[in-house]
């Protein structure tokens, strides 16, 4: 059985002076010992050797290991955010005239990015139901550079089939981005065909929503073509990871996997109470959720089925009562995000479902009442649900 978390269990890290916690690179230049061999270092990358902090930097380079091995492609790339990561690699595949199919149920502002920007560019998106293997097939052409998908949607947590989704777009040399962030060491979307893994790392990655920051895991031919100096996004584009921000989280993945441990123990506690109570709620753990067989084929079990789910509220009302009800009864914060150590809720509206007609939304359950829940760490699991019964209750839920 695969485990990430040996990966990161394995990656060892000796500092400048034998620390276990590798110093922070504080400089954003670097000396040579002659002109010669900073002229190489223009022309190709010399292992030890940094020319510059936006190309590269020492502490950014242990995290981006640390990731790759996570991830378990060969090499990986960090930016100073998820929508860095995302629009950088998108960019550096894709040019006027190309074409990309994304998933239509995705995390907002790549929805945004792909709806409105990528336009300007005269690059085209179709947006499909990424379960629908043949809408995928259909919206294929000969422009077609990437498939875009998220390891699970958005609100409602369904699960892309990687291994078939890879199957199509590798028969058409087409390259599969997968945005891990719901789901980091339970998806191992390479593993399962993806070409490229992106994150939000300021989600359940660094899981102290403390900072802001993403990532690119790929091949190492892809790495080197993002950090060009003549032709690579992030190089070019410049969204650099801060090296403090890197070095503390490269010390918080060395706990992520307790932590998904504990947010799925907790989200699935939350679920089957709550569908005991009679509530609709969306979460993949659940036998009787949609999203249940598949997951269970492409997981790495020992990590569970996360730390998200969504209720059913009905309407906006009784979900703004029940939102206001769950802050003051202290089951955590109203706040957007997620992957913190405290449980966040928001209600996910229909900002990112636009493309889906109004009879099929209402259908699938995206209404305008339902509440996203990050499930925190709580230790005293059964006390936060006891309150969240209240919650329900004075919402007119149960
Ligand atoms: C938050 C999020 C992003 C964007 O990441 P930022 O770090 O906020 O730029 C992308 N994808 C998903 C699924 C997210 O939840």
């Amino acid at each position: 059985m695969f485990d990430p978390s040996r990966n990161i269990q394995d990656f060892l890290v000796f500092g400048e002076f034998g620390d276990v916690n590798p110093s922070i690179t504080d400089s954003s230049t670097y000396t040579f010992l002659s002109p010669a061999q900073m002229e190489e270092a223009f022309e190709h990358e010399i292992e030890g050797c940094f020319l510059y902090s936006r190309h590269w930097n020492p502490t950014n380079k242990y995290l981006a290991r640390a990731l790759a091995a996570m991830e378990d492609t060969e090499a990986a790339q960090v930016t100073a955010s998820g929508m860095a990561a995302i629009s950088s690699a998108i960019l550096q595949l894709c040019q006027t005239g190309d074409e990309i199919i994304s998933e239509r149920t995705i995390y907002g502002g790549s929805y945004a990015f792909l709806k409105n920007f990528l336009p300007r560019l005269g690059i085209k998106v179709h947006f499909v139901d990424i379960r629908d293997l043949d809408k995928i097939k259909a919206a294929i052409n000969e422009r077609t550079r990437v498939i875009y998908t998220e390891s699970l949607s958005n609100p409602l947590l369904d699960i892309a089939d990687l291994p078939k989704i890879s199957e199509i777009a590798r028969a058409h040399d087409i390259k599969l981005i997968v945005d891990n962030t719901f789901t980091p060491l339970i998806i191992s979307p390479k593993r399962l065909g993806a070409d490229i893994v992106v994150h939000s790392m300021t989600k359940f990655i660094n899981g102290t929503s403390d900072c802001v920051a993403g990532c690119i895991c790929a091949s190492a031919d892809f790495v080197n073509q993002l950090v060009d100096v003549n032709s690579g996004a992030t190089m070019l584009l410049g969204p650099v990871l801060d090296s403090t921000r890197a070095a503390s989280i490269l010390k918080n993945i060395h706990s992520l996997h307790i932590r998904m441990m504990q947010h799925s123990k907790n989200a699935l506690f939350i679920a089957e109470n709550l569908q005991k109570l009679g509530v609709r709620v969306y979460y993949p753990g659940l036998p009787d959720n949609p999203s249940h067989g598949l997951m269970r084929k492409l997981m790495n079990p020992q990590f569970g089925f996360g730390g998200m789910l969504a209720i059913d509220a009905k309407t906006s009302e009784q979900a703004n009562r029940l939102m206001a009800a769950m802050q003051e009864a202290k089951v955590g914060y109203l706040a957007v995000s997620l992957g913190y150590f405290k449980t966040l809720f928001s209600a996910p509206g229909h900002s990112t479902s636009s493309e889906i007609p109004h009879e099929e939304r209402d259908a699938m359950g995206l209404g305008d009442g339902l509440v996203r829940m990050s499930v925190g760490l709580d230790n005293d699991i059964e006390l936060s649900f006891s309150r969240i019964k209240e919650c329900l209750e004075k919402a007119g839920l149960c």
